[in-house]
């Protein structure tokens, strides 16, 4: 490689093509032919016109020209062949002693001159000696194009990488960077150039990077590659992730010289490294992973991850001898909601109640979808059954607010099961199916509240299984029982009306109360089949008394919300009312007020129905539910039946019956008729009065007792009342 040039720097020398110029043709000749002999090619021009008529058609590396010349001076001559060749140099032959001729023509660019008459071999010396420095020139300005050319390509592969290049100072800061940090993190590179490359490192990676690049063992054949965040220009937070690959530059394999411009020189660098921006790669194996623990819905770890977490904390707690709480959260009524409003509104509500739930929760607590309106939350660290009851009120308390999903207002509750570790379950699978089971128990005793794990309740979980069983039977075998509660008028003491309050006879276990019963039979959809055949023999009681005599009397019977809820359940009440010949003036149906804030519109459409066709509406448990004023006036509402729980509340302190003054006020104030329940003494009864509350019902005046015993009653002029003491 190194002879290449030497060797074409020969050949050039030797092939160098000459012309010859003077107005004298003999020296003309002479000087071709000496020239011819030491290996040039050799023109001749006979005079300065002759020159430049040649030098317009071929090409040249030298001229040996005479100055003076009759037709055209050499002067003449040089200044066209400056035009038309610069590269070709210019020997002047010179008759003249007259110095300023010729240090005219070396100002003017002549390389050198040579006296007339001349020696040939110092002639041939000149020339040689100019040829040779010429293609030194030309080689030199080949090799520093080519050099140029190196160069730009270098830099375009380097700057057109798609990672971002870069060369530090042993000191960690830049010598080096290429444009691609523009376009990745929006630096200029000159920016960067000098500064420690921490100052591009997100802060959590700093350490580690200083680390790595301090490593021992790291070499050129041995490169350090890690993924690390970097920051973008002018925002702090922004970063993106890079697999950075860094190695020392082995002085032997290169040595830094040169000025580069832009992203600095690379002078004093130490080492060498690149960093592929990989976030895209980050971002994708981040969603698969969050995928893959958490429910997109929600955003909530999901069931995998919540029993991961459970496993951990088991073993901490263990470990630290603590306790840890598990709970199982049902909402109650999703089902309903989902199904009238449709499943987009049902997955707007369970991230709405997710966010309700979030904000009651410590750092710490892992809340999760169990799947479906079923969520389980992990309290890692409890003292005991104090702390987790005190969160189960606050999720319950967070969900009593109603929702608003579009243009509806609903309500959910939650039942919420725990199960503590160790005391409910030493493993995972057994705190959450404790958890679970403890759920179920709340689900069946009314909803809407929490409960512990006990053991007592997985033998009842075995005992659901057969009582639903002996449910179906009882249905089929006829051994479900109407019991009547009278509803008294508080100035006449005469019976106004019946509650019907079913009862089930159970073969084994005696008689069982709603209580026992009636969750189950909401739950197995037996509900409708119950409710037929307590208000067909309702009906067939309550009917006989009333055309024996007691035209007034009313019937009241309570409807649970899936029966309410039904598309057909208008259709089917009317139906069994007429099979039974009963009057519908008489019967007045309690619904509860969760039951209307479900659906308002639907539910006030299904009312007007009944309402139309003369049925009367009462509100129960009046004050307990999502109380709203706002569905009063506009419901064909008759009556309000204010809560027990209120009517207890009268002890004599005026204080105490504030709600139900204010219950009967506001029944007064929309014409509805009230009766209050739960009256167990004198003094409720007599409270009561002074409001203005017409009917009472209580077992002050009597407990529901079965058709034979009303019958009975309903032949005395009025209630007798046994008064306690
Ligand atoms: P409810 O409609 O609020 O009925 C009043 C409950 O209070 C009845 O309990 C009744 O026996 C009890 N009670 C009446 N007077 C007093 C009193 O002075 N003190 C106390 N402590 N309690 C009194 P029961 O029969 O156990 O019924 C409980 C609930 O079960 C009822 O509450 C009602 O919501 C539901 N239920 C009863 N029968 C039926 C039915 O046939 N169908 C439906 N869907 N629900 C029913
Ligand atoms: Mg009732
Ligand atoms: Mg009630």
């Amino acid at each position: 490689m190194a002879s290449e040039p030497s060797y074409r720097h020969f050949s050039q020398q030797m092939s160098a093509r000459i012309l010859v110029v003077d107005d004298e043709p003999r020296l003309v000749s002479s000087l071709a032919a000496l020239l011819c002999g030491y290996g040039y090619d050799a023109t001749e021009a006979y005079g300065g016109k002759h020159a430049c008529k040649l030098i317009d058609s071929q090409h040249f590396d030298l001229a040996l020209l005479d100055l003076r010349m009759p037709d055209v001076d050499g002067f003449t001559v040089m200044a066209h062949l400056e035009h038309l060749q610069p590269e070709c140099g210019t020997i002047v032959i010179s008759g003249e002693s007259s110095f300023t001729a010729v240090s005219r023509a070396l100002r003017r660019g002549a390389l050198d001159y040579i006296r007339k008459p001349f020696d040939p071999e110092e002639l041939i010396a000149t020339v040689k000696g100019v040829v040779g420095k010429q293609s030194l020139v030309k080689s030199h300005e080949d090799i520093q194009g080519r050099l140029e050319k190196s160069e730009a390509l270098h830099r375009y592969i380097v700057n057109s990488s798609p990672d971002i290049v870069f060369m530090l100072q042993a000191d960690g800061r830049f010598c080096f960077i290429n444009s691609k940090i523009e376009s990745l993190l929006g630096y200029q590179p000159a920016e960067l150039c000098g500064r420690h490359f921490r100052h591009l490192l997100d802060d959590r990676d700093v350490a580690k990077g200083i680390y790595a690049l301090n490593a021992p063992d790291i070499s050129a054949d041995n490169p350090r590659t890690l993924e690390m965040r970097l920051k973008t220009r002018g925002s702090r937070k922004a970063t993106r992730y890079f697999e950075i690959t860094a190695f020392p530059i082995d002085p032997q394999t290169w040595t830094p010289s040169g000025d580069a411009q832009g992203g600095g020189s690379g002078r004093n660098a130490s080492y060498y490294g690149t960093a592929r921006d990989v976030t895209e790669r980050k971002e994708a194996e981040a969603f698969i992973n969050f995928q893959a623990y958490h429910d997109l819905l929600t955003r909530l770890p999901n069931r995998a991850l919540f029993k991961d977490r459970v496993e951990l904390a088991i073993t901490h707690a263990s470990r630290e001898k603590q306790k840890l709480a598990v709970m199982f959260l049902d909402l109650d009524r999703f089902k309903i909601i989902n199904d009238t409003l449709g499943h987009a509104m049902g997955d707007q509500l369970l991230q709405a109640v997710t966010q309700r739930l979030e904000r009651c929760l410590r750092k710490g607590d892992t809340l999760s979808r169990f799947g479906g309106d079923e969520f389980t939350l992990l309290l890692p660290c409890v003292h005991g059954q104090e702390d987790a009851s005190q969160i189960a009120r606050k999720l319950i308390k967070t969900l009593k607010a109603p929702f608003v999903l579009g243009k509806h207002e609903v309500f959910v509750g939650v039942s919420i099961g725990i199960a503590i570790y160790p005391d409910a379950g030493k493993s995972m699978d057994q705190l959450i199916q404790n958890a679970d089971i403890a759920m179920y128990h709340v689900k069946v005793r009314g909803k809407d509240s929490y409960r512990f794990f006990s053991e007592s309740m997985s033998i009842h979980s075995t005992h659901r299984l057969h009582l639903e069983r002996d449910l179906r039977l009882a249905l089929k075998r006829g051994e479900l029982r109407v019991f009547y509660q009278p509803q008294v008028c508080a100035n006449t003491n005469r019976i106004v009306g019946l509650e019907a309050l079913v009862r089930w006879q159970h073969p084994e276990r005696g008689l069982l109360y709603p209580r026992d019963f009636l969750g189950l039979a909401e739950e197995t959809k037996l509900i409708s089949q119950l409710s037929e055949q307590v208000l067909d023999q309702a009906c067939k009681d309550v009917g006989r008394w009333i055309r024996s005599g007691h035209t007034n009397l009313r019937l009241a019977v309570n409807l649970s919300p899936i029966e309410v809820e039904h598309p057909r359940f208008v259709e089917t009440l009317i139906e069994r009312i007429n099979a039974n010949r009963f009057p519908a003036g008489n019967l007045e149906i309690e619904i509860t007020e969760n039951v209307i804030m479900n659906d308002l519109e639907k539910i006030s459409q299904t009312l007007r129905e009944l309402a139309d066709q003369g049925v009367r509406i009462a509100i129960d448990d009046f004050g307990t539910g999502y109380s709203s004023l706002n569905y009063l006036h506009r419901l064909p509402i008759h009556t309000l039946k204010v809560d027990q729980s209120f009517v207890k509340a009268i002890r004599g302190g005026v204080d105490d019956a504030c709600i139900v003054n204010a219950i009967v006020a506001m029944a007064h104030g929309l014409k509805l008729e009230i009766v209050a329940e739960g009256v167990e003494t004198k003094d409720q009864l007599q409270y009561l009065r002074t409001l203005g509350c017409q009917q009472v019902q209580g077992f002050f005046y009597g407990p529901a007792q079965p058709a034979a015993d009303i019958s009975k009653l309903l032949t005395q002029p009025s209630v007798r009342v046994a008064l306690p003491g």
